[in-house]
């Protein structure tokens, strides 16, 4: 398949395998793959947004004033002078992103006088869309983040939303470059496309509270922190757990701190990182002989002494796995667990290895 790309007026032809598009929500990569984008635009949500540089505000705080026209954030970008600027337009309002209008409603809502905007760098103005792709993958074309799924930003999702998706194709992706079954791809739909309609859910649920409230809702809660997305029941979570356990494959791997290596003090984030496959066993050194390349291998021991051995020092890694003496753990590069087996199933674990080249 081919792409052309334009940088810098050049036009440029790609061959490539397969094809990701990230091209936001209104993708050309999901328009031209046929694949249907349903859902609903709601017109009568607007909102002006731009970056913007402005005198008379500080840079220490995100700053919001509700009103009865509707809401107006102006919020400092960090490493930029600029800021955000959104407001909500209601109808019957001028809905043009230019200065002028763009002046006129701080004035109005905030009461201040002293609030300068300078010509925005890019605005425009929002539309509320709750849209879903009907499907994440044609062919060897996959679509990621807006393009697949999009919906109003109260609540704060589609990024954090849209990184998941790239993180789980991503390292599906190059393992299917390095020679695992193709067949590997199949599950990123299956993993990533039910977490969507329940972001939609939610941020609709948001919005709805903000345009009551006329604000940004800033409480947040574990709803919105996206920790609790699973894998579960997926085709590659494998384990010998049973339904109660409160950890099973598919779930976020957990962090855990207190751990002594032989460079020092370490959380298991620290070592995970980077984007390889870990493999956490609690129990012989020897358990998996032949590691594949790529496979970060961490021992639980008593006392560390070599690479990749660490010392559960004070048990926050043993509870949060919920781990007995023998038990085996595969973590994804993308942070989930692949497999759990309590029994110390090395050929289990060998099996699933071999799938993923
Ligand atoms: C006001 C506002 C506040 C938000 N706040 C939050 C928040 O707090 N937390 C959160 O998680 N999310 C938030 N979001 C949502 C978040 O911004 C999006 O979900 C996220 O940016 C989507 O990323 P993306 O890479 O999928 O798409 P985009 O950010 O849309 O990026 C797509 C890119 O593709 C490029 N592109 C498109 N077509 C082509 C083409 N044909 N050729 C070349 N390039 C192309 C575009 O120029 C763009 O750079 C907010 C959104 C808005 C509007």
């Amino acid at each position: 398949m081919s792409a052309v790309v334009v940088k810098g007026g050049e036009a440029e032809t790609v061959t490539a395998r397969r094809l990701a598009g990230c091209d936001g929500g209104h993708s050309i990569v999901r328009k031209q793959a046929g694949i249907a984008f349903e859902g609903d635009t709601r017109e009568e949500v607007r909102m002006i947004v731009a970056d913007v540089r402005v005198d008379g505000l500080d840079r220490d705080a995100w700053h919001m004033w509700r009103h009865e026209e509707g809401l107006l954030g102006l919020c400092p970008l960090p490493s930029t002078d600029v800021l955000q600027y959104q407001a909500g337009i209601a109808p019957g309002q001028d809905p043009e992103p230019g200065l002028a209008n763009m002046q006129e409603i701080p004035e109005r809502r905030s009461g201040h006088t002293g609030i300068r905007l300078h010509a925005p760098e890019w605005s425009s103005l929002w539309r509320a869309n709750v849209r879903l792709a009907d499907r994440y993958r044609e062919g060897r074309v996959f679509l990621a983040g807006d393009a697949a799924h999009i919906h109003s930003p109260a609540g704060g999702q589609g990024m954090n939303t849209g990184i998941q998706d790239a993180h789980n194709l991503g390292w599906k992706l190059a393992a299917v470059a390095k020679g695992a079954s193709p067949a590997l791809l199949d599950s990123y739909e299956a993993e990533r496309r039910p977490v969507a309609p329940g972001v939609l859910a939610l941020s609709n649920a948001r919005l709805e509270q903000a345009l009551e409230e006329k604000g940004i809702p800033t409480r947040r809660d574990a709803s919105t922190m996206q920790l609790n997305v699973s894998y579960r029941g997926s085709a590659l979570a494998r384990d010998d757990r049973d339904e109660t356990a409160r950890l099973r494959a598919g779930d976020r791997a957990p962090d855990a701190t207190g751990l002594t290596t032989a460079e020092g003090e370490r959380r298991l984030f620290d070592l995970t990182r980077g984007g390889r496959f870990t493999l956490l066993n609690f129990g012989a050194p020897t358990a998996v002989a032949v590691p594949p390349a790529g496979l970060r291998t961490l021992h639980v021991v008593g006392r560390p002494t070599g690479p990749g051995d660490i010392a559960d020092t004070e048990g926050h890694l043993t509870g949060a796995y919920g781990a007995a003496d023998r038990t085996l753990v595969r973590i994804r590069p993308d942070g989930h667990i692949g497999l759990i087996s309590d029994a110390g199933d090395v050929s289990a674990l060998s099996r699933y290895l071999a799938t993923m080249g």
